[in-house]
């Protein structure tokens, strides 16, 4: 059973006004089959709790632990984090230039396995999960996320997500710009993931729509850089109906 801890985060970021702490004591522990959704309001620190267990060199833990079953993440490279089985789906995915699906793909499955795949069954993969989520075959060829869409961008993500089986998945935002049909595509992904390889999901998200599509376990409201509040799906539910305004006012009360 795995098990990923995270324990009283604290990260600062240089900014131009100088040192700022965006996650202010963020403690969550995601076990293996579970999904974790993230709901909070913009600037809440959402896709900086993304970065950081990524090991985005730009935020700076200062205080706290990030555990992959008792393993110390942050003592991690951004390689030997994802050859440990973290995978980051980030809510701005990078275009690289001269690099096909395709090729990125099998360089990145070869890496974290530490030995290529066997070619036969690893093209039909591709071709089977690529077709799963209904993404033309011509992409295998194109430069990663150069000229795609926002839709097609997301699901380039969960392709890589299917293909490299993870132990955890940090998806941040992967709904957002998708169109109902696209979005129904990534979660069935994202389920399907899921139900094959019982990975362990923290689902980032402002809405919640997607949460109709991908069941949470549990609920976190994030605001301010910490978790203000969690439950179960029917906090979500509530969310939908108050927003974050109550979180917002209190916060604003105890500064
Ligand atoms: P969210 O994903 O919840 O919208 P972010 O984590 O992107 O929030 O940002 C949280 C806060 O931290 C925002 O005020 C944002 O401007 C600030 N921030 C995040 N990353 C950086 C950075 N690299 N440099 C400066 N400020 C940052
Ligand atoms: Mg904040
Ligand atoms: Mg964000």
């Amino acid at each position: 059973m795995s098990v990923l801890e995270i324990k009283n985060l604290h990260v600062n970021v240089e900014t131009d006004q100088g040192t700022r702490e965006i996650l202010r004591g963020v403690d969550l522990v995601i076990n293996e089959g579970e999904i974790h959704a993230v709901m909070g309001p913009n600037g809440s620190g959402k896709s900086t709790l993304a970065y950081t267990i990524a090991g985005h060199p730009k935020y700076h833990v200062t205080e706290g632990q990030i555990l992959l079953d008792g393993e110390d993440v942050l003592a991690m490279t951004v390689d030997e984090r994802a050859r440990a089985g973290l995978f980051l789906a980030m809510q701005y995915p990078v275009e690289i230039p001269g690099v096909t699906v395709t090729n990125f793909l099998r360089t990145a499955k070869t890496a974290i396995d530490g030995e290529a795949p066997a070619i036969r069954g690893w093209i039909k993969d591709v071709r089977e999960s690529m077709s799963n989520l209904k993404m033309d075959p011509a992409f295998a060829e194109r430069n990663v996320n150069e000229g795609f869409s926002g839709g097609e961008k997301k699901r380039n993500e969960i392709l890589q997500l299917e293909l490299l089986k993870p132990r955890f998945a940090v998806l941040d935002e992967t709904d957002s710009g998708l169109d109902v049909d696209a979005l129904k595509i990534v979660s069935e992904g994202v389920n399907r993931a899921k139900a094959n390889t019982g990975l362990g999901i923290l689902l980032i998200t402002h809405y919640t729509r997607i949460l109709r599509y991908i069941k949470p376990d549990f609920v976190h409201v994030f605001v301010a850089g910490r978790i203000a509040e969690q439950g179960g799906p029917e906090l979500a539910d509530r969310l939908e109906d108050e927003g974050y305004d109550r979180y917002q006012v209190a916060e604003t009360a105890a500064a």
